[in-house]
């Protein structure tokens, strides 16, 4: 069993580290930030491959984290839960291609729907992005892993200064300025804003809304309401005109969320590519391997991702 370095500690790094740990390697994750302070931490974070183009590997890997982010669901101490809502599409030929990874969904339309809209009914997994990142962190470090916070500047001198074997890059939006041979990597910023649950347990997506992308997520004790999909963005300010449009948006879709208090809002960057990036990359002294360009469906694949990794190294 090999010494592997994974750098970054988003979801994406730590189910990585989760994975390869659990496979009997020795895992030093080296992170800038935290997950807690990570764009991880932003997201809504719902299971369904959004911003990622739907390739047989992101479908793949999408099914491979339902099934586990569902048996994790048993625990509640996990922040996992799986809840039911509709997925609105509003154009005559939605791309339904990712109801194969989904076993409970069904099409949906008529009066209940905003009009002019069909849906999908189905139960995904929601994640509570504060405690599942927190979980997560504790399982990797039951596992032996090390984590240390450090930025990493050059690729070349942490292969050089480390005795591990192979390496990671699962850094986000950080990636392909380390591995230096990617021009295909962007962020879509993407604001929400958090509102005290009235009750809700229902979610709802409606990304072609003609306001703007539109979507609400209860978790346990709050609401995450969005949402922005800026391409090209490295804005990662809070914009209250942009806060003022969602409530607007999401008070119009789902009533009962008028007038809750504001508990929190945040904006953060999707690590998007043209296509999500999950490869041995040559030309370096020891084995890299590449985990990043999740766009906004990092939850989503995480798990399957992981696995993919977990065999690239020990093959
Ligand atoms: C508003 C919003 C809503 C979203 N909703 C969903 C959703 O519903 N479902 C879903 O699946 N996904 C959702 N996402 C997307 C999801 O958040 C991302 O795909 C996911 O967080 C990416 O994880 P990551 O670990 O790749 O990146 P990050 O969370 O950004 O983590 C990157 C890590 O790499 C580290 N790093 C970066 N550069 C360096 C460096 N040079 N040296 C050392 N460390 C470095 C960072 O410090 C950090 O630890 C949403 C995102 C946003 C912004």
């Amino acid at each position: 069993m090999a010494g592997i370095t994974v750098v970054g500690a988003g979801v994406i790094g730590l189910t990585v580290a989760h994975e390869l740990a659990a496979a009997g390697h020795r895992v030093h994750i080296v992170a800038a930030r935290d997950a807690a302070a990570s764009v991880s931490a932003v997201a809504a974070a719902l299971w369904f491959p959004h911003d990622v183009q739907h390739s047989a590997q992101v479908l793949s890997s999408a099914g491979v984290t339902y099934d586990r982010l569902m048996r994790l669901s048993a625990d509640p101490a996990t922040g996992v839960r799986m809840r039911s809502g509709t997925v609105l599409a509003r154009r005559p030929d939605p791309d339904l291609s990712w109801t194969s990874a989904v076993p409970d969904h069904q099409r949906v339309s008529g009066s209940r729907l905003p009009a002019g809209a069909s849906g999908v009914r189905c139960t995904v997994p929601v994640v509570v992005t504060g405690v599942y990142l927190g979980w997560l962190r504790s399982a990797v470090v039951a596992l032996g892993v090390r984590l240390s916070t450090a930025p990493v500047t050059s690729l070349a001198e942490l292969i050089d200064g480390s005795g591990s074997d192979a390496f990671v890059v699962a850094a986000g939006l950080g990636s392909a300025a380390l591995l230096g041979d990617d021009d295909q990597a962007y962020p879509i910023r993407g604001q929400v804003v958090r509102l005290a649950n009235p009750g809700l347990t229902e979610w709802i997506t409606d990304d072609d809304n003609p306001q703007g992308l539109t979507y609400v997520v209860p978790r346990d004790q709050d609401v995450v309401c969005g949402g922005t999909g800026d391409v090209g963005s490295w804005d990662e300010a809070v914009h209250p005109q942009v806060e003022a449009a969602i409530l607007e948006r999401v008070g119009a879709l789902v009533p009962a969320l008028r007038g809750q208090p504001v508990l929190s809002r945040a904006a953060g960057l999707r690590p998007a590519r043209t296509s999500v990036r999950v490869e041995a990359v040559a030309g370096h002294r020891k084995p890299v391997f590449a985990c990043y360009g999740h766009g906004g469906a990092g939850f989503t694949l995480s798990w399957g991702d992981a696995a993919v990794v977990t065999r690239l190294v020990g093959a």
